[in-house]
């Protein structure tokens, strides 16, 4: 058990100075502290565990050799690409997901929701990979595995199986492709899917890339389900990217029912996508998490998985420019992720879990800005990395 902590002069989201105390984990009020670790934050802002709420651990390259990219334009090259790469460069899944989460932790990434590939060629050996690396660094970092049919589940025979295979092996979100463009038969796929969450009485989250009034049928489609089910607070979409270019009728209406159905939204802020109403959402009370998608792999060449800088490339899609936004975007990637995630006893209320990030900065804006790093991560009352370096013992990944 992490002896107690005694934080001094750190400002919680840019607000004024406060001593902060972790007593088993936690935190707790001052007088519940005996004798305690000292740490002096010296004024550096304090953010909670950053959230990464949609990643691939699976499938990045973090230190593989470098992957030359001649894949084609199109959705359907990626994924055919995808799939040769993990057959022909040995992608390791338990390897490469602890690769990942290590070089994201520096950064203050303390909770990831990571799609892991289920399809027929590789069966649930990405979901087993990456539920090893789970319980091996379970001590750094909260992650949840989303079971994801990639390459579709209607189209290719016997990946609803394993789809089910993958729940019970340990996977704790049932996830979904495009219905229509890749399944070519919407009813069912979410009918399929939304039947999986029932049975195993976990939550959803659905790639949802289809456009305009295409993409608004499918999105109708996932919250009459979720009403029908009852699953408020459990299903996540996406991308959504219909959303940001629907006529401003349309995009209201489902907007207020997204936040009726608590159903939540991911946008990663990609330049290549339509930019969704980051603004009106957050208004309207929709809950919005976002992520970094694939770091380093054959769908996109970067990424370095810093959630803060992610709050900065929403900030660039949305044109985004003041403080009071800038601060919005690192809410979407700390409270709103936290939010979507379902995660508990998230913040600096006593009660909730003692994880912090301190970062050098004077403002929200100069966090979101500038992206300081040097940080400092703390995760239940214990220093992980302290000024940008490993602090004590972390785990050697291979
Ligand atoms: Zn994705």
């Amino acid at each position: 058990m992490a002896a107690d902590l005694f934080i001094r002069n750190a400002r919680p989201f840019g607000g004024p100075p406060v001593d902060l105390f972790i007593r088993d984990g936690r935190f707790v009020a001052a007088n519940e502290v005996r004798s305690a670790i000292e740490i002096d934050a010296t004024g550096h802002i304090a953010l909670p565990g950053l959230v990464e709420a949609h990643t691939h651990l699976d499938k990045t390259l973090v230190g593989m050799d470098w992957f030359e990219n001649r894949v084609g334009p199109t959705r359907n090259d990626r994924i055919l690409a995808d799939r040769k790469a993990k057959r022909e460069l040995g992608i390791d899944a338990r390897r490469q997901s602890a690769r990942q989460i290590m070089q994201t932790l520096p950064h203050g990434v303390l909770h990831i929701r990571s799609h892991v590939d289920v399809d027929t060629e590789i069966g649930i050996a990405n979901i087993e990979g990456v539920i090893k690396t789970r319980e091996a660094l379970r001590g750094l970092v909260d992650v949840q595995i989303v079971a994801f049919p990639q390459s579709g589940m209607l189209q290719r025979e016997g990946t609803l199986e394993l789809m089910d295979a993958a729940l019970r092996a340990g996977a704790d979100i049932v996830g979904g492709i495009d219905p229509a463009t890749i399944e070519r038969d919407p009813v069912r796929h979410l009918d399929a899917i939304f039947e999986l969450a029932d049975r195993h009485a976990k939550p959803v989250d659905i790639h949802l890339h289809e456009p305009g009034d295409l993409g608004a049928f499918c999105l109708e489609l996932i919250l009459e389900r979720t009403r029908a089910l009852s699953l408020q607070g459990r299903v996540m979409v996406s991308h959504a990217y219909c959303l940001g270019v629907l006529d401003s009728a349309r995009q209201q209406a489902l907007i207020e029912v997204l936040a009726a159905e608590r159903v939540a939204v991911m946008t990663v802020g990609s330049p290549s996508a339509p930019a969704l109403p980051l603004r009106l959402m957050r208004q309207s009370g929709v809950v919005v998490a976002s992520g970094s998608d694939g770091i380093q792999g054959t769908w996109e060449p970067w990424g370095n998985g810093d959630m803060l800088e992610r709050a900065k490339y929403l900030a660039q899609r949305n044109g985004m420019t003041n403080d009071s936004d800038l601060e919005e975007t690192a809410r979407v990637c700390t409270y709103g992720g936290a939010e979507g995630l379902g995660l508990d006893h998230y913040g600096f209320s006593e009660g909730c879990f003692g994880d912090l990030v301190l970062v050098p900065a004077r403002t929200m804006a100069e966090v979101v800005a500038l992206t300081p790093q040097k940080r400092t991560v703390i995760r239940r009352g214990c220093v992980l990395v302290r000024g940008g370096e490993p602090a004590g013992d972390l785990p050697a990944i291979e």
